[in-house]
């Protein structure tokens, strides 16, 4: 696939659609926990406003269910991004009964158009061409930097750019650097290559599991995924998270790793509680008693997976090890934070959750790469075909 870049075109005093990935995550309360996404969008819009102010910012925020929900708005991201641009943003919230070209004439120096989460409107999950041609109105150029979202076949993703001519759109600078790093982790890869696999869902994560197993030398499980993996070994795990009916799924993992001598390896002790907020936790060496679940890896796993990521020459990561949202249950995945950046070893690291980690143990600086979309890196990986990167494509 080839892209045009950002400073192939002509930008001069042109209207500008800039689809970012501000997705942030939030607390129970509404705020940003973390600003890494609104941080690595900031040179793309920098390098816009040298040649126009005519710019219109647009992303999703969550997974609102059906309209507006005031806890999903994009309005604090807008004044973060005021903030660290400084710049005026007008905020627009109801861009579909009134399009924003006009406002886009009238914008004048240091002010430019943030649109309200595109989410509230159930037109863009649904790729709905009529909402691409209302965000196109008053629009010259197109430009993509939202990396973590090129997956999804939404309307600001994939029905948008394909309305727009290939010399009127192209990527930005996160975008180019996530697919770089990407090729490179892809193509170029350094064995002993370890990926480190947690987080919740063994669904959501099987492609790259299956897909990877030609290229890794290891597979590191921990998080929720651990459990199902157990539990497909005959293992007790209490109470657990576990995914139902994944045992045909296992099966090909297991088989395909045996086939080509990659080896999987399960945490054999764990920190557990009798729930999420329980901070009364034990250490389960093998079995885990009923009414106990397993929350984090214990200590002998970190042990074990320290070694294996030690003597790496690549590694990618994505899912935390355990809750680590909980300070009861992090020390695993903050354990394996700082073992990748104590190495030399090409690392890249994806998703929401790994990131925040990582920002947690403050060792961002020695990740070779961190990916701001974790899903999207992942398919990427697989090698399937991205609706958001196919819609750019020249
Ligand atoms: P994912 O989106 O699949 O990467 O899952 C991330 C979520 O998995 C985080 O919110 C973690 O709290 C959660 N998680 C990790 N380990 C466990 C565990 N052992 N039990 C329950 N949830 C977990």
């Amino acid at each position: 696939m080839s892209f045009n870049f950002i400073e192939k075109l002509d930008l001069a005093n042109k209207s500008v659609f800039l689809r970012l990935d501000l997705n942030v995550p939030l607390d129970e309360a509404g705020e940003i926990t973390d600003i890494t996404r609104i941080e690595r969008s900031l040179r793309t819009i920098q390098y816009v406003l040298q040649f126009t102010n005519k710019i219109v910012i647009a992303s999703h925020l969550g997974r609102p269910k059906s309209g507006p929900e005031a806890k999903y708005s994009l309005e604090a991201v807008g004044s973060k991004l005021s903030e660290l641009l400084k710049i005026e943003i007008a905020f627009v919230k109801d861009y579909v009964k009134a399009p924003v070209d006009q406002l886009i004439q009238q914008l004048g120096k240091n002010r430019i158009i943030l649109l309200e989460n595109l989410r509230f409107f159930p037109q863009e999950t649904a790729n709905d061409k009529g909402f691409a041609a209302t965000l196109a109105k008053g629009i010259d150029y197109y430009i993509s930097d939202a990396f973590g979202a090129v997956h999804r076949a939404h309307a600001s993703v994939a029905a948008l750019p394909e309305r727009f001519p290939s010399q009127k759109k192209a990527i930005g600078f996160l975008l180019r650097e996530e697919l770089k790093a990407l090729d490179q982790l892809r193509d170029t890869v350094q064995a002993p290559f370890t990926l480190v696999i947690g987080g919740a869902k063994v669904s959501d994560k099987v492609g790259i599991l299956l897909n990877l197993i030609d290229s890794c030398n290891n597979i590191l499980v921990g998080g929720a995924m651990a459990y199902t993996f157990l539990k497909y070994q005959g293992k007790a795990i209490g109470n657990s998270l576990c995914e139902p009916n994944a045992e045909r799924l296992l099966q090909s993992i297991f088989n395909n790793a045996k086939a080509r001598k990659v080896s999987i390896y399960l945490p054999d002790d764990h920190i557990c509680g009798k729930s999420l907020e329980d901070t009364q936790t034990r250490i389960c060496e093998g079995d885990i008693p009923d009414a106990w679940m397993g929350l984090d890896i214990g200590p002998r796993t970190i042990e074990r997976y320290k070694n294996v990521l030690l003597s790496s020459k690549t590694v990618f990561w994505n899912g935390p090890l355990g809750v680590f949202e909980r300070p009861a249950f992090r020390q695993g995945t903050l354990a394996i934070a700082r073992t990748i950046a104590e190495t030399d070893c090409f690392s890249v690291a994806g998703g929401g959750d790994s990131v925040a980690a990582i920002n947690l143990a403050g060792v961002a600086d020695r990740f070779s790469h961190i990916s701001t979309g974790g899903g999207a890196a992942l398919e990427y990986l697989e090698g399937k075909t991205l609706p958001g990167l196919k819609a750019l494509t020249i």
